[in-house]
């Protein structure tokens, strides 16, 4: 251990005699610059009692001062660059909001609103009254009700139609979505009971058949979003599970995931069954995610029978679940641009994002490429072919060609350059594979191209 090295560390004192330093307490106050000063002193010290520093300089105390108080002053949720290729990134906010939605969230939280007041009659209103005829119209279906992610939505449903009934499923989709919602689990606080029927692999209709009883409740349908069962397969098709359940008079419930409005198919993508399909082939209640391929903000959409929508909202459990005025205004404007698919396609970022022309990524990276190699002569940028994904546990086996920045350097390994990418002032995520950093151009947004080369060129000066 370095001792000479220990009382070289600079006092409190001597770090306030810089400018800078001085000028942040005028702005941000004392306390907070003194806490940061003593943090960076005693990182540094610690540098030393590791033996990982053999000498330092006082400039290089005061720039990780500067660092950390950055960190400090940066609201903790914050932008982040998605150079990840994921499109709906669980991790980083899912879907983005397309520019109407961006507009209608700030209207509503600026100035007061007809939330809850029906301007034609001088009354009280519902919130639910503002989409729920853009649903009807998109879907297809006699009702409709929005409460705060899918999650709540079949909970709400399996509550209202199955308290204390059984709710049978096929065992291959009992699915667990993210580590956090899984269906048996769903069922157990909406109170209905579960009753697995099948394999894995393989359900067959009289599987269902066989285990109505007296005390069925539903039939229900999920949408094994985010993994596939391959090989020697079988589920019931809606169609046929409708006609099963309206035999006995029971409800057929699908939850659906990802809510997709527009088919895919046509653009390329595997079929993904949307939520007009299901609604056409007779489900009786749809629930799906507002925020995964749908590309608004999240919420938990039901479409349904008149009749079951109607108890759904009469539930009391409804008014802990409702959904604020900021994701109406944004789950309205993104509605409002799939009365017409092409604008869907042009406005939504989750779908334009997924849906990118090859060439566009194309140019969009070689431009990156130049802009990165101008910026440092530190590392080696090429332009290579990879494969992006949608993300949100929507269409797990589907991935999109894509073009990405490979970045290498002699000077740093691929696990430093992540690391200063994540804790640039914006952070930036990226991919690494083969020792390879990858920058997936599919997912980044507007300015972010400068971001990243300053971030290049930084790294490179240090
Ligand atoms: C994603 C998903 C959910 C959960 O939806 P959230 O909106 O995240 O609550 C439920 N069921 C399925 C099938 C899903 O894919």
């Amino acid at each position: 251990m370095n001792k000479g090295l220990l009382r070289k560390l600079p006092k409190i004192d001597e770090l306030l005699l810089n400018e800078e330093v001085n000028k942040n307490i005028e702005e941000y106050g004392r306390n907070l610059v003194l806490d940061t000063l003593r943090e960076s002193i005693d990182a540094v010290r610690k540098q030393i009692l590791n033996g990982e520093i053999e000498d330092f300089q006082l400039e290089e105390v005061v720039s990780l001062y500067k660092s950390l108080l950055n960190r400090k002053l940066r609201p903790h949720l914050t932008k982040v660059i998605n150079g990840a290729g994921i499109v709906i990134h669980t991790n980083l906010g899912r879907s983005l909001l397309c520019e109407d939605a961006v507009k209608a969230v700030e209207m509503v939280s600026k100035s007061y609103n007809n939330l809850e007041y029906d301007l034609e009659k001088g009354a009280r209103g519902s919130r639910y009254s503002h989409i729920e005829d853009l649903l009807k119209k998109i879907t297809g279906a006699e009702g409709a009700l929005v409460v705060n992610n899918n999650a709540a939505a079949v909970m709400l449903v399996l509550n209202t139609l199955c308290e204390n009934k059984e709710a049978i499923v096929s065992r291959g989709q009992l699915v667990e979505i993210g580590g956090s919602f899984r269906i048996p689990e769903v069922m157990k606080f909406s109170r209905a009971e579960l009753v697995e029927v099948g394999t894995t692999n393989r359900t067959h209709l009289y599987d269902y058949e066989n285990n109505i009883t007296e005390n069925t409740g539903v039939l229900l349908k999920v949408h094994t979003s985010n993994f596939k069962v391959l090989g020697f397969t079988e589920e019931v098709p809606l169609e046929e599970l409708v006609e099963l359940g309206h035999k006995n008079s029971i409800p057929v419930i699908e939850d659906i995931g990802s809510g997709v409005l527009v088919d895919l198919s046509k653009y390329g993508f595997i079929y993904e069954p949307t939520v007009q399909h299901s609604i056409k082939k007779g489900a009786d209640v749809v629930t799906f995610s507002g925020d995964k391929m749908l590309g608004g903000p999240q919420a938990g959409i039901i479409v349904g029978k008149k009749e079951y929508i109607e108890k759904i909202k009469k539930n009391q459990i409804t008014r802990a679940l409702r959904i604020d005025k900021m994701t109406l205004a944004a789950l309205e404007a993104t509605l409002r641009c799939y009365l017409d698919e092409e604008e869907a396609i042009k406005k939504v970022p989750t779908l334009n994002m997924m849906l990118k022309p090859s060439e566009e990524i194309k140019r969009d990276a070689d431009r990156l490429r130049r802009k990165l190699q101008n910026a440092s002569k530190a590392f080696t940028f090429k332009v290579g072919e990879d494969r992006s994904m949608v993300g949100g546990g929507s269409m797990p086996t589907e991935t999109m060609g894509t073009y990405v920045v490979k970045v290498t350097s002699s000077k740093y390994s691929d696990k430093e350059i992540e690391n200063y990418l994540r804790g640039y002032e914006t952070p930036i995520i990226v991919r690494v594979y083969n020792g390879e950093v990858l920058i997936d151009v599919r997912t980044l947004q507007k300015g972010d191209d400068s971001v990243i080369a300053s971030a290049f060129k930084n790294m490179g000066e240090e």
